[in-house]
């Protein structure tokens, strides 16, 4: 839940029109890394023990910085009022001091759902938070973290029976995947609720620019309490079906992870891929360091994880009818959150390892600290 949206599509264009167009120049000398992003898939595949810290929830961080949440387009806010652009790469080198190795563009709540229905005016708005967050990543001409451009659901987080039919969903997520390929080094789709919104993403990556936005791809899963895809399906099921839909389109996978759910889900997921052997194949690095066979035909994924610190959200929920922002937990401090990872990370394979809404810049300190001291 890094944003959320709501049926209101006749919500403004002209506060859309002010972003200013980048120069060519400026993309370029902006663009990604790929020599950082090589560094961290070898570092990653070495093994295990090595993990990607991610950043925090940015749009619930945004807020306690000063922008407003309007309950319509929730954290998109900071990107249509250019106003708030410098809050936003503050909120990002926070969680980079912090200890975060990639941090994830504002970028999610840029959906039709939330009344974005101008594909030029997603992909400009897009493009405007991945060139804050490249900015933000950049030190003297040199990036200190990776960029992850986020992708959310296009009409509502959590809800699988809201999802736009496949061509709609594909068309859709193009204009943000173009928007934001001048300036990340992986897309990440976050808090898909099923499998078939995960494929929209992989097909629209497959075909936006007519196959020419190559960036690797991860995709993030959120869930339900049982462990279980928010539709219900088992995350053993989807993890296969993700990584052949990807083989089959030619994008290049890189992890599977779960995300904006509580981190009870995640450990009950875990579980359920520690018992089931036959998805080993699919992971570089499988539970308690089991081997993923060398019969395997299918490309290799991480698994990353990242909860959020929120109370339970209710099955029927929606940014659309939601009237005040979801409650937080109150027994999650970072020392509690860390017991989680620490179990992901030394028994389940994790590697891609931050939070969503709630885990702020405290918290990613914390998982760097033991991080560090764990895997030496
Ligand atoms: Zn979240």
């Amino acid at each position: 839940m890094r944003s959320r949206g709501v049926i209101a599509f006749a919500l403004r264009s002209n506060a859309l029109t002010n972003i200013r167009s980048l120069s060519s120049s400026t993309q370029r000398s902006m663009a990604a890394n790929n020599d950082l992003l090589s560094f961290h898939i070898n570092r990653l595949k070495s093994s295990p023990k090595q993990s990607l810290l991610l950043d925090g929830g940015t749009g619930e961080e945004l807020f306690l910085h000063g922008v407003p949440d309007d309950r319509k387009i929730w954290s998109a806010t900071a990107i249509v009022q250019e106003e708030y652009h410098d809050i936003v790469e503050k909120v990002h080198r926070s969680f980079i001091e912090a200890g975060s190795q990639a941090i994830t563009t504002n970028s999610y709540g840029i959906i039709p759902g939330a009344g974005f229905i101008d594909g030029e005016e997603v992909k400009r708005l897009t493009g405007a938070a991945g060139e804050i967050g490249r900015r933000a990543v950049t030190n003297d001409g040199t990036a200190t973290a990776l960029v992850l451009g986020s992708l959310g659901p296009l009409v509502e987080s959590y809800r699988a029976d809201l999802i736009m039919k496949h061509e709609d969903g594909v068309r859709c997520y193009q204009y943000p995947i173009e928007g934001l390929y001048p300036y990340v080094d992986l897309y990440l789709a976050e808090t898909m609720s099923c499998t078939e919104e995960a494929c929209q993403v992989i097909d629209a990556l497959a075909t936006a620019k007519g196959g020419d936005c190559k960036h690797p791809l991860l995709i993030s899963f959120t869930l339900s309490g049982d462990g279980k895809l928010r539709s219900g399906e088992l995350v053993v099921d989807c993890i296969p079906k993700v990584i052949k839909f990807a083989d089959q389109k030619n994008v290049e996978l890189t992890g599977i992870l779960f995300n904006c759910c509580e981190p009870e889900a995640i450990s009950i997921a875990m579980k359920k891929i520690e018992s089931n052997t036959k998805i080993y194949q699919y992971m570089h690095h499988p539970p308690r360091g089991t081997s993923s066979g060398s019969n395997s035909v299918t490309s290799k994924v991480f698994i990353g994880a990242y909860a959020n610190k929120l109370t339970a959200v209710d099955p029927n929920w929606t940014m659309a009818t939601s009237t005040a922002a979801q409650p937080m937990r109150d027994d999650l401090p970072p020392n509690e959150y860390w017991k989680f990872v620490k179990g992901w990370h030394n028994a389940d394979g994790v590697q891609l390892i931050g939070g969503c809404c709630g885990i702020g810049p405290a918290h990613i300190s914390c998982l760097r600290d033991n991080l560090m001291l764990s895997d030496k």
